[in-house]
C-alpha cells in the first residue's frame, strides 16, 4: 500500500485502464512497456508497473517481490525487443520535484539507438 497519494487520473493510469491508447511494445501480468510519445532518442521506451505506485521510492517500499522481479525482467526484455541490448542503452527514472518527474506513476525510461551522451549537460 502506498503512503504517497496516488493520482488515479494520471496519464499512465489512464493508459493502463485502456482509456487512452499507447504504442505498446511489451506487456506481462505486472508490467507494460510502450514508446514515449515525445522521444528523446531513436529508441525511447517507458516501462511501468501495472500497480498503482507513484515512483521508485513507493515501488521499492510497497510493491511485492513478485512485482519488483517482474519489473526488472520487463526492463531487460524491452531493451532486447528494441534491439539495443548489444549497442548499449540508458536506464533512468525521474523521481519527485528535483528529479523532474512529470507523470506521477512509476516509470523508467530506456534510451538508445545512438550514443546518448553524458548523463547531465551543464
Ligand atoms: P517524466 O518526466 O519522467 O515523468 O517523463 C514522463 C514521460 O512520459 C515524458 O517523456 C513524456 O513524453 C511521456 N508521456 C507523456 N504522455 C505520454 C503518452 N500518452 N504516451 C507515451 N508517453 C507519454
Amino acid at each position: 500500500m502506498s503512503v504517497k497519494t496516488y493520482d488515479e487520473d494520471n496519464i499512465f493510469a489512464r493508459i493502463l485502464r485502456g482509456e487512452i491508447p499507447c504504442d505498446k511494445l511489451d506487456e506481462c501480468e505486472h508490467t507494460l512497456c510502450f514508446r514515449d510519445i515525445n522521444p528523446q532518442a531513436p529508441v525511447h521506451l517507458l516501462v511501468i508497473p501495472k500497480g498503482a505506485f507513484v515512483d521508485w521510492d513507493d515501488f521499492a517500499a510497497h510493491a511485492s517481490a513478485t512485482e519488483q522481479a517482474a519489473f526488472v525482467r520487463a526492463v531487460g526484455r524491452a531493451a532486447k525487443l528494441a534491439g539495443v541490448d548489444a549497442s548499449g542503452w540508458r536506464l533512468l527514472s525521474n523521481i519527485g520535484a528535483h528529479g523532474h518527474q512529470e507523470v506521477p506513476h512509476l516509470h523508467v525510461h530506456i534510451l538508445g539507438g545512438e550514443p546518448i551522451g553524458p548523463l547531465r549537460a551543464r
